[in-house]
């Protein structure tokens, strides 16, 4: 038997065993060998009844007598007393009625759970029950615990893999000694080993930090690569023209902050050289990010190349070709529209015009990478709100063109340090971390529903003052089910009562394309008061005047969410206000207590990160590599020194095919996270 053996091929392991396991991927002895526990019970300590204390315990006990009773619907509560030779206690289970038949033979069984006080007395609480005569002796009783694969037990797995242990003790080293002595790691080995086999529970942590430098490894490994390749690759010379961009910058009504002059400037300079540029401009909501794109695409148009912009949805591809032609056409640079709503002729003409080069600038969604778009010299793609477009996406658009055009990628979702070395390590990133001149910070407040009068009140004085405002309801219809708030019902409620006098509209994805546009035009021209809408204006929609952003169960959005939306207002010199109504008076949660706090996106992207986790708010269909396994991107501290060590692999120029396994696994994470 090897690594590459069939499951079935092991002693015990029957067909039906191994089919269950190839459901969850587990084929091969090496895979079983990788399919880590994903905690460990402690039941090394045992008490006896007589001493037990409040908080975690493990006994030794048989059931003595077990029964289960219905309390209401959707609860069934199963009590047991459990006795050891001195002693006995209570323990309850809620909604496990198969205890009753686990515990009625009456064997000797681990129990491990909380022992507190409920239903005014002392009891162990949920506690796992764990078979005395199933517990493997080498384990020195901390027991791993397994993902659960339906049909198998945990016993199971761990018998089978008692079977492999001669395999693992022979796994070889993935990682190169060298690394592997200066970062003192332990073996790759002995970390499988322990991982499954721990003797004491401390050494653990020694083992996953050896396998998680190791993932952080060959994904920054990747990454360094990655950017090494694309630093091979030939792209446009797009020579620095000053006369063209003071002409566009003396044009526009505003002076441009620091941080975008030196955005511009990067990126400018990015273009000069023989390789395609790859950079992310990273700027908080409302840091003035288009301008910088538009400014990049007059001077890319004054060489006789085109830009593409691609946004997210299709109301903010309509606003960035108003703001850009607005800025653009006087210079003589064109811009067009391409969305889904463009059709028949104007869509024909408008291909033709592209593929022609007469069209400089093309702005719209994702209609943009079908492939009957063809460019007469796209030498300049701009994604805006990248975090929202897969890999794959921004692949199909850099293939457009003869040579590999330049790229950058726009986010207001300020992106962890951690995550930036990890996932983004190849990119070069510009930051605009100044405001333009004279924003005053947002004012954030939360209300209980039952201060809305008082909450209205402050709104209607905005309106009076000339100012606008967004109402968001998460709903578009209502659900007779729950109490959360639609667009539909808040907009004729509002209209019939407290906001009689003023102008309303109503926004949401079920609307036709022009009636988005249309309602959207009245807002930003100022025919409205108040939008009513759903989250379809989360992103990237400028409207100077609105001043008032009103969240409607704001409980139910999450951090990044609620402060992409609040960057809705906040954008003249005007004071602006942030009115987040939660669903009950109840008190309210971390989340929107910290967004009360800060206007910081950065800090709040921080604390989203520790709340919720990578996968959660990059969306793992676009960061299959956000799937670690063991390490965490929390883990600064490990991120930074696998970092060091993938930089030095880089520059010492070792041949990475002599790690054979290594190598692969770079390569895997290499095609996730390549740009090209
Ligand atoms: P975001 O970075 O969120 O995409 P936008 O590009 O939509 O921000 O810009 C926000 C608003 O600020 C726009 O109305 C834009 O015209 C304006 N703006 C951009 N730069 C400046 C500046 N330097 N001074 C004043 N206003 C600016
Ligand atoms: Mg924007």
């Amino acid at each position: 038997m090897n690594l590459d053996s069939k499951l079935e091929k092991i002693k015990g392991v029957g067909v039906k065993a191994s089919q269950q396991f190839a459901i969850s991927g587990i084929e091969t002895v090496s895979d079983l060998i990788n399919f880590l526990p994903r905690a460990y019970e402690d039941f090394s300590v045992i008490t006896p009844i007589l001493g037990v204390k409040p908080g975690k315990v493990t006994i030794k006990a048989r059931c003595e007598k077990i029964t289960t009773r219905p309390v209401r619907r959707g609860l069934r509560i199963t009590t047991a007393t459990l006795a050891d030779k001195n002693g006995k206690l209570q323990a309850v289970w809620f909604n496990q009625p198969y205890r009753e038949t686990q515990l009625k033979t009456g064997k000797e069984f681990y129990f491990s759970g909380v022992f507190e006080f409920n239903y005014n007395r002392y009891q162990l609480t949920n506690p796992s029950a764990e078979l005395v005569s199933d517990m493997p002796v080498q384990t020195d009783r901390i027991l791993p615990i397994y993902r659960s694969i339906k049909g198998l037990k945990s016993t199971l797995v761990r018998k089978i893999l008692s079977e492999l242990k001669p395999l693992i003790i022979m796994l070889p080293e993935t990682l190169p000694e060298k690394i592997v002595a200066s970062e003192k790691l332990v073996s790759r080995s002995d970390a499988v080993l322990t991982m499954h086999f721990p003797n004491k529970i401390e050494q653990v942590s020694k083992a996953k930090e050896r396998l998680a430098f190791e993932e952080l490894f060959q994904l920054l490994l990747a990454s360094q690569l990655n950017r090494m390749e694309n630093a091979k690759l030939k792209g446009w010379h797009i020579p620095f023209n000053l006369k063209v961009v003071s002409n566009f910058v003396t044009k526009l009504p505003f002076k441009l902050t620091t941080a975008q002059r030196i955005a511009a400037w990067e990126i400018i300079q990015d273009m000069e050289r023989k390789t395609p540029m790859n950079r992310l401009l990273q700027g908080d909501v409302g840091s003035g990010k288009t301008v910088v794109a538009g400014l990049v695409a007059c001077q890319v148009a004054h060489f006789g190349y085109q830009t593409a912009i691609m946004a997210p949805t299709e109301l903010l591809a309509n606003q960035h070709a108003e703001t850009l032609s607005k800025l653009l056409r006087p210079l003589g640079v064109s811009v067009g529209l391409l969305t889904g709503n463009v059709k028949g002729t104007s869509r024909k003409t408008l291909y033709n015009q592209i593929v022609n080069g007469k069209v400089d600038v093309v702005v719209g969604t994702h209609a943009l990478i079908q492939e009957t778009v063809k460019f007469h010299k796209l030498g300049f793609v701009v994604i805006d709100e990248q975090h929202r477009f897969g890999v794959e996406q921004r692949q199909q658009l850099l293939k457009k063109s003869e040579l590999m055009p330049h790229m950058l990628a726009m986010t207001a979702t300020p992106i962890p340090r951690s995550l930036m070395l990890t996932v983004y390590g190849e990119l070069d990133i510009s930051i605009l971390n100044e405001l333009p001149a004279g924003r005053k910070p947002i004012i954030t407040k939360i209300w209980s529903p039952n201060s809305r009068a008082q909450m209205y009140t402050a709104m209607d004085k905005e309106i009076s003052a000339g100012r606008q405002a967004y109402i968001i309801c998460s709903l578009i219809e209502d659900n007779p089910e729950n109490e959360i708030k639609s667009v539909k019902l808040e907009f004729t409620k509002l209209q019939n009562s407290i906001f009689k006098h003023r102008r309303i509209g109503l926004l949401h994805g079920k609307l036709k394309s022009d009636e988005k546009d249309a309602v959207m035009r009245e807002f930003s021209d100022g025919k409205l008061d108040i939008l009513v809408s759903t989250t379809v204006v989360e992103v990237g929609v400028d409207v100077a005047n609105a001043t008032v952003m009103l969240i409607e169960n704001a409980d139910r959005f999450g951090l990044s969410q609620l402060h992409q939306l609040r960057g809705r207002v906040g954008r003249s010199e005007q004071q602006s206000y942030c009115y987040l109504v939660t669903s009950t008076s109840a008190k309210p949660t971390k989340r929107l207590q910290e967004i009360e706090k800060s206007n910081d996106g950065f800090h709040l992207a921080e604390v989203d990160l520790e709340l919720r986790g990578p996968g959660e708010i990059y969306g793992r269909s676009q960061h299959g590599v956000l799937d670690l396994q063991i390490a965490t991107l929390a883990d600064t501290k490990l991120i930074a020194r696998a970092q060091r060590q993938a930089k030095v692999f880089v520059q010492s120029g070792e041949n990475l095919l002599q790690y054979k396994q290594l190598a692969a696994e770079v390569r895997y994470y290499q095609r996730l996270t390549t740009l090209n």
